[in-house]
């Protein structure tokens, strides 16, 4: 509290992110970050960068950056949008489309930080509750809306929507802009992409940040209608000309390149999930079905906050959400083998020094 400060910023509620703990030999499954790491091919792209032009700007359209995306994923590059992580192309995304008189959609339990841009951008949103399997159901979408956003698999749950249930989506609101978060769906579900060709309201935003294993350099994007790409470059030239340094796209250029280690960390990543989920049904832990780098799972006979504790004090660190409905749940970042198995005897630990109450 200050008396400098605006009465925006008085009033603002910020995300918290997960911590990032400076604790050696702690194993670290609170943020979703990749346990594989980024391509080589990157990392060497990176370096190659690291040399006396850095005292120029970089490329303001990221111009090679948005076709090699473009490429990829079968657009235009007037499709692509760039920036500094997909949190920044959301927040740009909230001011450029998603303010309208009618309500803003999106689940009671999603990504938190969409409440929170609704507070800085002055947006009117309604929260659409999860069914009592913690999925999202599309019929329950069937009310006025001024636009609505979702993350595809929804987080923190890892619960996936099929590409038929965003299209019944799509359907039910053909004049309200509509943004699937991709951040996860590399990990198991569908894309949207290719429905953009057919749906001017669709904008689809997806991050380098977890399956491409580059969450440090800060690169996301949005795929869409060129009228939506407009309206967020429209945006982006009103608060920061430069999101993207020369490194990150070089980087992010580099990562797309190598195509054969996306899929060999995205195989991994899949496996390790299926080991952990296996391992936490085995202690007693009922498991939402996942399709993301993470699990979300809660245990009938314990605390979500107490069990954080417990195994915080063995030096896993997971996270825990003090909301409503799902304070009993842990969401478990899908880590190394090794990590799965320092999560796994912490539990069987935990759980065997207390007494279960069932
Ligand atoms: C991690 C995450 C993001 C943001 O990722 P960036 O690192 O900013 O690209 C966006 N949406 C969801 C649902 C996420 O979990």
């Amino acid at each position: 509290m200050s008396r400098f400060w605006s009465s925006l910023t008085h009033d603002l509620k910020p995300y918290v992110p997960g911590e990032q703990p400076r604790m050696v030999e702690l194993v670290k499954l609170n943020t979703n970050e990749n346990p594989i790491g980024p391509s080589p091919r990157a990392l060497q792209a990176i370096r190659d960068q690291a040399t006396d032009t850095l005292r120029l700007y970089p490329d303001p359209q990221a111009t090679a950056l948005r076709s090699a995306l473009a490429e990829y994923h079968k657009v235009r590059p007037e499709q692509v949008f760039v920036g500094n992580g997909s949190d920044e192309v959301l927040a740009h995304a909230f001011a450029a489309l998603l303010k309208h008189d009618a309500p803003l959609l999106f689940p009671d339990i999603t990504y938190s930080f969409y409440p929170v841009y609704c507070r800085l951008f002055g947006i009117h949103y309604e929260a659409v509750p999860l069914d009592d399997a913690m999925r999202i159901r599309v019929a329950d979408y069937r009310r006025p809306a001024g636009a609505l956003i979702l993350p595809n698999p929804n987080a923190p749950t890892g619960v996936a929507l099929s590409r038929a249930e965003i299209v019944a989506l799509l359907e039910q609101h053909p004049d309200a802009p509509v943004v699937i978060d991709e951040a996860y769906v590399d990990f198991g579900a569908e894309t949207a992409i290719p429905l953009v060709a057919s749906h001017p309201n669709l904008l689809v935003v997806q991050t380098m940040s977890k399956s491409r294993a580059l969450a440090g350099l800060r690169v996301g994007y949005a795929i869409g209608d060129a009228d939506l790409i407009g309206a967020l470059t429209r945006v982006k030239d009103s608060f920061n000309s430069y999101p993207l340094g020369r490194l990150a796209q070089a980087g992010a250029i580099a990562s797309l390149e190598d195509e054969a280690w996306f899929q060999q960390s995205r195989a991994r990543v899949i496996e390790g999930r299926e080991r952990l989920t296996r391992g936490l049904v085995r202690l007693g832990f009922k498991v939402l079905p996942s399709s993301a780098n993470f699990v979300f799972a809660c245990h009938p006979a314990h605390e979500g906050a107490a069990l954080a504790g417990a195994l915080r004090q063995r030096a896993v660190i997971v996270r825990h959400f003090a909301a409503p409905r799902i304070s009993d749940y842990l969401r478990i970042t899908v880590g190394t083998d090794g990590q799965i198995d320092r999560l796994l005897s912490a539990l069987s630990d935990i759980l065997g020094s207390k007494p279960a109450a069932a």
